[in-house]
């Protein structure tokens, strides 16, 4: 495996020259001007926080790279696609109100928001990948659409994967409803009889007819004719409707992974990858909540790699210190192992081991400071 490069600037500063500064210089050290042409639609992945989350990137960073893309003449626009679960980002509706509320306005970030998988999830692209998991990816279509991709994700702990950052923004966040639902289970939702009421909601919305109702006004899905789109989760009003977890850690992980590459696919060339290793929650940002960070803040790292930039910022967590206070210190030490000590049934190198198994980058780096 051949070693890829990975640019990193820590969070010292000084009057000439301020984080912003740093971080256009890091987008120049890795190329930034020959990813981006002209004219382009650049699509910036990123998550915009649930409402109630603060631990989410600061939109004054992501104002600096639209800037940044802007001088270079391209069009740069934020998206995400929306949540499998109803919280609120789970319609574009909701998801853009809360994003606004999160600080992504026009006015502050200079870019336009557009919900990558339409009003409900259901505007997705089939991107065929025949992996080991997944034979066709389902990826919200407006990211599938652009000409350029630069993933801004937030480095943190997650319950799933170990850690959360560049491969779980992309290959994760940029599915569409049926798509996450995909990577998070094999098996059609499930009805909890005890919360449904026998409103019918949920089979007349269903475009597969593949629910209806019992003699006992219960929602009853029939997995034959259920195609996985994930939409009658959202639309029950009494959240009688759930997804059946998979129970295969390693199993999801490997499928993020393969949609990493889905989401790649044609626009290898054309992508750029931001770890933001700041405020290290210890869980994902998708919760209307975040723990006190894990380590003290850290800095940005960018790469052209997906699967170096994220081996990079899991070894600059590790080799840090646990903040005092947080729930895992006194647990660890400088250079032992955060995320295991987090969550320590879940290996965090099957994302990577799989990435770099299906040819989506290198787990060897050189971290060049910036
Ligand atoms: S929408 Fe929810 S409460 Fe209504 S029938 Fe369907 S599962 Fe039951
Ligand atoms: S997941 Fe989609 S296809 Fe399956 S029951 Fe729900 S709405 Fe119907």
């Amino acid at each position: 495996m051949s070693t890829s490069e990975v640019y990193f600037s820590d969070l010292r500063s000084s009057m000439k020259r301020n984080l912003l500064t740093k971080l256009g210089e890091l987008l120049d050290r890795a190329g930034l001007e020959h990813i981006v042409s002209s004219r382009d639609l650049v699509a910036l992945k990123l998550h915009f926080g649930e409402k109630g989350n603060t631990a989410y990137i600061r939109p004054v960073f992501v104002r600096r790279i639209v800037d940044h893309i802007q001088s270079l003449g391209a069009f740069p626009f934020l998206t995400d696609a929306n949540t499998l679960y109803a919280g609120t980002r789970g319609n574009s509706v909701s998801h853009l109100k809360t994003a606004i509320e999160n600080g992504f306005a026009y006015s502050v970030v200079n870019a336009p928001v557009i919900i990558a998988d339409g009003l409900r999830g259901a505007a997705y692209a089939s991107v065929s990948i025949k992996q080991e998991h997944v034979e066709t990816a389902y990826i919200g279509r407006e990211i599938v659409d652009a000409d350029a991709f630069i993933s801004l994700a937030h480095f943190k702990g997650h319950e799933l994967s170990g850690f959360g950052g560049t491969i779980k923004n992309v290959g994760m966040g940029s599915a569409a409803r049926k798509g996450k639902l995909q990577q998070h289970s094999d098996l059609s939702p499930r009805v909890k009889a005890k919360k449904c009421v026998g409103c019918g909601e949920c089979a007349a919305h269903c475009s597969h007819e593949a629910i209806t109702l019992s003699d006992k006004k219960k929602a009853v899905i029939n997995p034959e004719k259920c195609v996985g789109c994930g939409e009658c989760i959202l639309i029950c009003p009494n959240g009688a409707i759930d997804i059946q977890w998979s129970k295969d850690i390693v199993v999801f992980q490997q499928k993020m992974a393969e949609y990493t590459l889905a989401v790649l696919k044609n626009k290898r060339e054309k992508s750029l990858f931001v770890n933001f290793i700041t405020q290290v929650s210890p869980a994902c940002d998708c919760y209307g909540h975040n723990d006190a960070a894990i380590v003290p803040d850290i800095g940005i790292v960018v790469s052209t790699d997906p699967v170096a930039i994220d081996q990079a910022s899991v070894d600059l967590v590790n080799r840090y210190v646990p903040a005092e206070g947080s729930c895992i210190s006194g647990r660890v030490q400088a250079g032992q192992d955060k995320f295991t000590a987090l969550y320590p049934k879940i290996d965090w190198r099957v994302q990577l081991d799989h990435a770099e198994k299906i040819g989506l980058g290198s787990r060897k780096y050189k971290l060049i400071s910036v």
